[in-house]
C-alpha cells in the first residue's frame, strides 16, 4: 500500500470527488483516470453528494493486515443521492445494527496505520444520517 503523498490524492479522499462521463453521464468512485467504462466518454471530476442509502453490505471479520485492528468492519453498497453506487466501509454502526435501506452520509475517518511511523491515513467512510 503507498504511501498517500499526492496533493489529488489527498483531495478525493477528504472530499467525495468521482468522476462524471461527458458522454452518457456515468459517474464513478473512486474517480477513473481512463475513459467511461460504459460508452469511452470523456470523464470529468466532480463532487459527489455525501448522503446515500445502504443497498447491501458484507461484515468482514477475516481482514488484510492493515485493517485487521477494526474487525469486525462493515463493507457498504451505497447509492448516493445522485444514483452513484460504491463500495465503503461503514463507520458507527454495529453488525447487528445494520440495515438495508438505511441512510448514510459520508465522514472522514482513520483508515489504517502505515509503517513502523504510525502514519495514520485518513479517508472516506460512511456512518448513518444524523437529522
Ligand atoms: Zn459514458
Amino acid at each position: 500500500m503507498p504511501e498517500i503523498t499526492e496533493w489529488r490524492d489527498r483531495i478525493w479522499r477528504y472530499r467525495l470527488i468521482g468522476s462524471r462521463c461527458g458522454g452518457c453521464g456515468s459517474t464513478y468512485y473512486p474517480p477513473r483516470n481512463s475513459r467511461c467504462l460504459k460508452c469511452g466518454g470523456d470523464l470529468e471530476e466532480v463532487e459527489l453528494p455525501r448522503r446515500g442509502k445502504l443497498l447491501s453490505y458484507t461484515v468482514v471479520y477475516q481482514a488484510p493486515t492493515l485493517y485487521k485492528y477494526s474487525t469486525p468492519y462493515i463493507v457498504g453498497y451505497i447509492e448516493l443521492l445522485d444514483g452513484t453506487r460504491l463500495f465503503a466501509m461503514l463507520t458507527d454502526v454495529e453488525p447487528d445494527e445494520v440495515r438495508v435501506g438505511m441512510e448514510l452520509e459520508a465522514t472522514l475517518r482513520k483508515l489504517y496505520t502505515y509503517g513502523e511511523s504510525g502514519h495514520i491515513v485518513y479517508g472516506v467512510k460512511f456512518r448513518p444520517a444524523v437529522g
